[in-house]
């Protein structure tokens, strides 16, 4: 079999931890299979690496930010194959750019567009482990780029897809993916099995043991995936097609995001193209826009309020400001100490009064709430940041989701 391993940040925090990555690779490879493993930088370098570039700039450019950061991954990549041949095995590291990753040229968040594979091929066939620098890719321009935080999950699935790899690993600090992040809900239960729709909302609200990107490219390549603890041999949790079983529940997880941002602008005109001209503003500058709420009319005018991440507020407010007058708008407001906390599941298609009990939740909690969104299978909420803990508890309790027999 061919099966790509993922090792996140704490796994290889120290050169202890290198070592039982290492073992566990060199286990896979003795097996009898080809591996491709793809890691993190060590605990937190990401984070340390930014905040030095701080010390320096407010505002860093994107591009030299790429250039730091992709230095975490080809550390670990080096240390990790010294411990490799350290215990015998045949094993080369590669950066992402040396692996064939190809991306689009957006610094700081690049899609991977491709991956040329035949150095991959090249090394596996050889009999090496082949170790790969995850969060990083090569722009167009020849420019290193990043995937954005928690990136280096995708990297894992898009190497797993482009080489029909049986199997994608991704070892982490916990045992698989909960009903609820586990530092915020200790109650939280691992699920054994979640669907890719559910995964991919439940990552794109705030769950970050996964990279949303990453369940997309698994679902659309049907790279069949797995989360798993790199700290003990438990079964983790399979994300995998919707095959209905889902539905048996209303609500599989609760998710909460605190990189949120919420943008207010008052009496902007009631007029064809407001809309267009304030957020093809924000996409000019890349801006991912979340929830967008437009009040009811007064006086042949409106309020706008949409949330971006709190990370792009400084870019959000420069681009609304630019374009305040053009949409007549009487002033705006920002507040950035909001989160965002939602409820995730196949089963509420068919069952209606799940936002209710939702509102209800928070209600009890006294928890006021700001904007509201929902799709098919989820249902948000923007509240105070201060209060995001409880309400996710109460959420947590209120669908049952601590009750033991649930799945
Ligand atoms: P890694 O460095 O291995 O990529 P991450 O920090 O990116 O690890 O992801 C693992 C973390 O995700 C966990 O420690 C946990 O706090 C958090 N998390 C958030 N939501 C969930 C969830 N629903 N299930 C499991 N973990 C979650
Ligand atoms: N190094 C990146 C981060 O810390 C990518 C990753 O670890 O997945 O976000
Ligand atoms: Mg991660």
């Amino acid at each position: 079999m061919l099966i790509v391993q993922k090792f996140g940040g704490s796994s290889v925090a120290n050169p202890e931890r290198i070592k039982r990555v290492a073992d566990r690779v060199w286990r896979t490879r003795q097996e009898g299979n080809e591996v491709v493993v793809v890691v993190s930088p060590m605990g937190d370098t990401t984070d340390e690496l930014i905040a030095l570039a701080r010390q320096l700039s407010d505002d860093p450019a994107a591009r030299e930010m790429d250039q730091l950061l992709a230095t975490g991954e080809q550390v670990s990549i080096a240390l990790l194959t010294i411990a490799l041949h350290e215990l015998g095995a045949q094993a080369v590291s590669l950066t992402g750019p040396q692996a064939g990753i190809a991306t689009d040229g957006v610094y700081g968040k690049a899609a991977i567009t491709g991956v040329a594979a035949a150095r991959l091929r090249a090394e596996l066939a050889a009999g090496k482990i082949v170790v790969v620098a995850g969060f990083q890719g090569l722009a167009p321009n020849g420019d290193i780029t990043t995937l954005g935080r928690g990136g280096s999950d995708t990297t894992a699935v898009a190497i797993a897809a482009a080489l029909q790899a049986d199997r994608c690993e991704i070892y982490t600090d916990v045992d698989g993916v909960y009903t609820a992040d586990p530092r915020v809900v200790p109650e939280a239960r691992k699920l054994p099995v979640i669907s890719h729709d559910e995964m991919l909302e439940l990552a794109s609200l705030g769950a970050v043991v996964l990279h949303p990107r990453s369940v997309e490219l698994a679902k659309l390549y049907g790279v069949p995936l797995v989360v798993r603890s790199s700290f003990n041999d438990n079964p983790g949790t399979l994300v995998k097609e919707d095959d209905g079983m889902e539905r048996a529940h209303m609500v599989s997880g609760v998710a909460h995001d605190l990189n949120v941002a919420k943008i207010g602008i008052f009496d902007v005109l009631d007029q064809p193209g407001i809309a267009y001209r304030l957020f093809a503003a924000l996409a000019e500058e890349k801006i991912n826009v979340d929830m967008i709420i437009q009040g009811a009319t007064r006086n042949g005018r409106n309020d706008i309020a949409f949330t971006v991440s709190r990370t792009d507020l400084k870019k959000a407010l420069a681009a609304v400001e630019k374009v305040k007058e053009a949409v007549g708008a009487k002033g705006y407001t920002y507040d950035d100490r909001v989160a965002k906390v939602s409820i995730v599941g196949a089963g509420m298609i068919t069952r209606p009064g799940v936002a209710a009990a939702m509102f209800e939740a928070l209600s009890a909690e006294g928890i006021n709430i700001e904007m509201i969104s929902t799709s098919e299978i989820k249902v948000s909420c923007v509240i105070k940041e201060s209060e995001a803990q409880r309400a996710v508890q109460a959420l947590h309790r209120k669908f049952g989701l601590d009750a033991v027999g649930q799945r």
